[in-house]
């Protein structure tokens, strides 16, 4: 495990890289970004904002999702995988946000998590992307990023947030996943990581012992 030396220079590495990472999904306002979240799952930034870009033109508040309605809203995103589901969902949110949230999205964990459609990890993201707030949202990308390292040795993703809540200091966090995300999805990739390119392998754990 790392200590808090090691973390903080982990950081500081990525920090100098790329001083405010964003997502790099795209999205108008909270609304369409809690949309975009829950049309990323198991897809890719790229194929989601193919999909939004016309539909957010039409679509930026749950009145107006309710107004175009599932079969068109399918229409839209149909490139994306589970898209009828997801279509379902979002129905279903923009309706619970129009009767219970004034249309807003709520800033609240438990609030978020209540809507269809929002799960853990897409609450994490909204609360992050939209707040600011110091969530860490592990997706396919942070587990793997995060294991690798060594910042956590978790074999479930709300083991890995938990590792990743305590140890890294609070001056990271608002960032850390994101940095986590573009390293995994550039660099640390799932099946060949380029540790060749990746400019903290002198503290990776895997670098480590595949050099050894
Ligand atoms: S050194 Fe290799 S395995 Fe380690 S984080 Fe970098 S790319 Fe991933």
């Amino acid at each position: 495990m790392k200590t808090e030396k090691e973390i903080n220079q982990i950081f500081e590495i990525l920090a100098a890289d790329n001083p405010l990472p964003k997502t790099e999904l795209e999205f108008v306002n909270h609304y369409t970004l809690a949309v975009a979240v829950i049309l990323s799952a198991q897809a890719t930034d790229i194929g989601v904002n193919k999909a939004t870009k016309a539909l957010f033109q039409i679509v930026k508040t749950p009145g107006d999702m309710l107004q175009l309605g599932e079969e068109k809203l399918k229409g839209y995103v149909k490139s994306i995988g589970l898209f009828n589901s997801k279509a379902k969902n979002i129905i279903l949110m923009s309706k619970m946000l129009v009767e219970k949230y004034n249309s807003e999205i709520p800033r609240k964990f438990e609030d978020l998590v209540s809507l269809p459609g929002i799960g853990r990890k897409t609450a994490n993201v909204i609360l992050n992307c939209a707040f600011g707030e110091p969530t860490i949202a592990v997706d396919t990308h942070v587990f793997r990023t995060a294991n690798r390292i060594g910042l956590s040795g978790g074999k479930t993703p709300d083991k890995v947030e938990k590792d990743l809540l305590k140890k890294i200091p609070d001056k990271w966090k608002e960032h850390a996943h994101h940095w986590l995300i573009l390293l995994g999805r550039y660099i640390c990739k799932a099946r060949k990581p380029e540790c060749n390119k990746c400019p903290i392998s002198g503290f990776c754990n895997y670098y480590k012992k595949s050099n050894s």
